[in-house]
């Protein structure tokens, strides 16, 4: 097999719809940010939008960046969102660089996304994941003294 075919079959998001994905192939676009689960203020009925805040959901472990629940995760926060390629319309608080979101728009994965490099880190050295500038929501306290202009949606 030529490098370049070895290639084309490795990046089976370029070859297939996201609908045809595995479950594992779905699960790993995820690149570990971490940013979709920092809380959130909803203003849209004032017309304001969504607005993240720093604050990380109490199951984020804002080190490694990961869910430490993840298996068991609605049983603890019932109102955590599950990704689903037919759900992706429907969130508009998925930040631009969130490879389910780019995928769905016609992008291709960025150059730091894990499936790239082969290397999980990449997507903390690329700064792009919460690690060094989350706080964990048993220190936060309320929620709007916490909001970010980051990440951008
Ligand atoms: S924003 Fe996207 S890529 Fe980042 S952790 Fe959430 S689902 Fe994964
Ligand atoms: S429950 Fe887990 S996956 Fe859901 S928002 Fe919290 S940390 Fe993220």
């Amino acid at each position: 097999m030529s490098r370049t075919s070895s290639a084309a079959s490795i990046a089976f998001w370029r070859d297939r719809p996201l609908s045809d994905l595995t479950k594992k192939e779905w699960e790993s676009l995820c690149d570990g940010c971490g940013l979709c689960c920092l809380h959130k203020l909803d203003y849209t009925q004032d017309g304001g939008g969504i607005v993240y805040t720093e604050v990380a959901c109490r199951l984020l472990d804002v080190e490694s960046c990961r869910c430490m629940q993840y298996k068991e995760r609605r049983h603890y926060v019932p109102d955590c969102i599950s990704l689903t390629p037919k759900g992706l319309a429907s969130i508009v608080w998925l930040p631009k660089s969130c490879a389910y979101r780019r995928l769905s728009e016609g992008k291709d994965l960025p150059r730091w996304h894990p499936l790239l490099t082969g290397d999980a880190d990449s997507v903390h050295r690329a700064k792009i994941s919460i690690r060094g500038r989350a706080i964990p929501e048993a220190k936060a306290g309320n929620l709007s003294d916490h909001e970010v202009d980051w990440p951008e949606i």
